[in-house]
Order: C-alpha cells, then structure tokens, then sequence
C-alpha cells in the first residue's frame, strides 16, 4: 500500500490516519444501529438528548483519531519490524491459548479501566479527564466514545503495548475488539438488551452489562468495571443495578 521510499513520519500519518478512519466507521456503525434499535424498541427514550448526541459525537470523533493513531503505528510496526506478539498461523500456539488470550486481554483491559475509571473519580481529576463521560445524563448508544482527549490516550494505551508483550491470534484479536465495541455501546444505552436469564443469573452476577454500568452514571461512586464485576466485588465498590433498568425490562422480582 504506502511506497518503501516513503518517509517514515508520514507513512506513520497515513497509516494513523486510515486506522482513525476505521474507528470511526465502527463507531459510527455500532451506535448507529444500537441507536436504531433503541428507537424501534424503546421510542421516544433519547428525546430531548438531540444537543448531548451532538456532543457526544464531537468528542467520540477527536477519541477516533486518538485510538485509531497507535493502533495504525503498531500495526505498521508489525508488517515492517515485526514488533508485536500479533500471529496468524494456527499452529503458532496451543489451540487453547486463543480462548485464553481473549480473556487475557479482556480481563487485563478490565482491570486497567477499573483502577484509571477509578483514579478519575477523584475530583480534580474528575473535572479534567472525566467530567465529559459524565456529562451524558443520562447516556445514550452515543456515548459510548465520548470521553475527553485526555480520558482517550490512557484508554487507547493499554491494548497497544499488550500486543508487543501478550501473543494473541489475529482473528482473536477481532473477537476482542468486537466484544469492546458491543458492550461499550449496549452498556450506556439506557435500557437492557440482554434477556433476563443472563443478567440474573450467576454469569450476571459477574459480568457487565447496562444494568451495572447505568447505575455508575447515575450514582457516580460505584460500579466502575468494564466488562466483569470482579474488581468491583473485590473492592467493595459492587452496588448491583440500576433500579431504573431493571424496572423498566421488568426484571424487578429479580434479585440485584
Ligand atoms: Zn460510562
Ligand atoms: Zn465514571
């Protein structure tokens, strides 16, 4: 694709700039349809919100280019200095290292946001790095990028320097980011998606989905995992779901 005369700052530009682009198509495909969906099954739930949307879609486009930038560089780094711990070859490791490797990096990434997430609650740090997040009252399917520049590099940070360090297969690679793009939009769009028998039961009991992370955004002071429960139980910083939710999925005889 890019010459092998070319400089290597603007082949780093250029390759920064097509992964930007990337992301900002996945973030415009996954909360544009979670955000269709929403209209269909839940009308009328964003109304109001028309000048937060705009917002959050401004600031999830400057997290596009900040995500997208060492992402580009690492992969560029990958094709002529073969940098990372990226594989394609099946029989590069163990078959059952790649179920592992995904929850590696899930569970490093979760760990990673919950002790950040965390550390941006105090509030000086608050008003500089996360207030933005916070300022979507309450979040919407957009939201799910909206973070301060700030916010967005040491979020962009974590997945690029476990790929030179933690071996992943290219396609588990995929089923990570998938996983990333899907919960990080469904668990800020204001109503549950997924069924009753997963959020109530002891897989829920675990794992995140809109039900924990709304009641984040409404109490500020708890509930500051990513994907799993885990830290959150460990720390004491566990307070279940948001009643708001689960009342209005009809899950309320459902324990928290
Ligand atoms: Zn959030
Ligand atoms: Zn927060």
């Amino acid at each position: 694709m890019l010459s092998p005369d070319m400089p290597i700052l603007l082949a780093l530009l250029i390759v920064s700039l097509v992964t930007s682009a990337f992301v900002a198509v996945r973030y415009f495909a996954s909360s544009g349809l979670f955000a269709w969906i929403t209209q269909r099954v839940r009308p009328g739930l964003y109304s109001g919100q028309k000048a937060q949307i705009g917002r959050e879609i401004r600031w999830s486009l400057l997290a596009t280019l900040i995500y997208g930038a060492p992402a580009g560089m690492l992969f560029w780094s990958w094709n002529h200095l073969g940098w990372t711990q990226l594989y394609s070859g099946l029989a590069d490791y163990p078959l059952w290292y790649m179920p592992l490797s995904v929850f590696i990096y899930l569970f490093a990434q979760d760990t990673w946001f919950y002790w950040t997430h965390r550390a941006m609650h105090a509030p000086r740090l608050f008003k500089i790095m996360h207030k933005v997040h916070h300022d979507s009252r309450p979040p919407t399917a957009w939201t799910a990028m909206s973070f301060h520049w700030l916010e967005s590099i040491v979020g962009a940070a974590l997945i690029p320097a476990m790929l030179l360090v933690v071996p992943i297969h290219f396609a588990m690679l995929g089923v990570v980011l998938t996983i990333a793009t899907i919960m990080g939009v469904t668990n800020h769009m204001g109503w549950e998606i997924f069924p009753r028998q997963v959020v109530h039961s002891p897989l829920g009991q675990w794992v995140i989905t809109a039900s924990h992370h709304e009641k984040h955004h409404e109490e500020y002071r708890c509930n500051f995992g990513l994907y799993f429960r885990f830290w959150d139980r460990v720390c004491g910083t566990d307070r279940g779901f948001s009643h708001r939710i689960v009342k209005e999925a009809r899950h309320e005889s459902a324990p928290a």
